[in-house]
């Protein structure tokens, strides 16, 4: 039930909770629908703010005490007196311990997307990043030739981390906070060491409002792309390394920086140490970037110790 515009121009609060309060209700749950309904947990991650004790046409507040993140369906079902007061309690307590992995998937299934990563832009490049040979962030395509997206987060931790595979996500590891609005076009993951991952698909209606939303576009690349366009933009940060796919630069392991590149087609668009007298066995998915991490901090503290031992 929402307000029309005019009720909650009357209101002291809106109905949308801060911040602070969405996360502490979502992380409660652990970041999925707490309901247990005929022995089934359901789980969903598509969560939504429901006001219970009181209900919000009692009083508005956003006491979190008195609050509960549910999906779509349960916040619709609470409202209508479903559950309890000390059902939804329980849910609150026992949410947490009750979650698994929280999982779900893009919706967004286009036969051309245009990928936003670091600042720069990338149309028909089926791999946008890759390190040692191993995809990190790249697209395949269906048996209808839709694009789907796949990305491997990079961490320097002995975690496990997110995962994209053809649009279907899993949050894995321990996030901190994971943000999952029900629109599902979007999810914001990120843990306590500081890697976080932010994935969001919209759609550009003309060249001026790309560049609005991204300052690092050449104008003059407007040509090479019909509207509407549809956009995945990618943004990736993996603590304690020089690694960081920000929103308007992306910088490598080698505090190399790239800002506004524009690709289009192509086998990979950026393809990092790939030197072949290494020829590293071919690894396990998602490991890979794992393990080069530890290399380059071994390399680093190697070379610390010869400087060291010179002076
Ligand atoms: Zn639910």
């Amino acid at each position: 039930m929402t307000d029309t515009p005019e009720q909650q121009q009357t209101h002291s609060l809106t109905r949308k909770p801060p911040i602070a309060v969405r996360r502490q209700l979502r992380k409660e749950v652990g970041f999925g629908c707490p309901v247990v309904a005929n022995g089934q947990y359901c789980g969903n991650p598509y969560l939504e703010w429901n006001h219970f004790d009181p209900p919000w046409r009692v009083e508005h507040h956003h006491r979190p005490e008195g609050m509960i993140a549910l999906c779509g369906e349960h916040h619709r079902k609470s409202d209508a007196g479903a559950f309890t007061e000390d059902q939804l309690r329980e849910f609150k307590r026992r949410g947490a311990e009750r979650a698994g992995e929280v999982k779900g998937r893009f919706d967004w299934m286009r036969n051309e997307l245009m990928a936003v990563l670091g600042g720069g832009f990338y149309v028909e490049s089926l791999v946008i990043v890759e390190i040692r040979g191993e995809p990190i962030i790249w697209f395949e395509r269906d048996e209808d030739s839709l694009l789907m997206l796949n990305v491997r987060m990079l961490t320097t931790s002995s975690e496990t981390r997110m995962q994209i595979e053809n649009n279907f996500w899993v949050a894995r590891g321990e996030p901190d906070d994971f943000e999952c609005p029900p629109s599902g076009r979007l999810i914001h993951a990120k843990y306590s060491n500081g890697d976080t991952l932010r994935v969001e698909f919209f759609e550009a209606v003309s060249g001026d409002e790309l560049i609005r939303r991204f300052p690092t576009f050449d104008r003059n690349n407007v040509q090479y792309l019909s509207f509407p366009i549809t956009c995945v933009e990618v943004q990736h940060e993996v603590a304690d390394s020089p690694w960081n796919f920000g929103p308007t630069s992306m910088t490598d392991h080698q505090q190399n920086v790239f800002t506004g590149s524009f690709f289009q087609g192509g086998m990979a668009a950026y393809s990092f140490d790939n030197r072949s007298t290494m020829s590293p066995p071919r690894p396990q998915p998602g490991i890979a970037a794992i393990r080069y991490m530890q290399w380059l901090e071994r390399q680093a503290a190697q070379r610390k110790r010869a400087d060291d031992k010179r002076e």
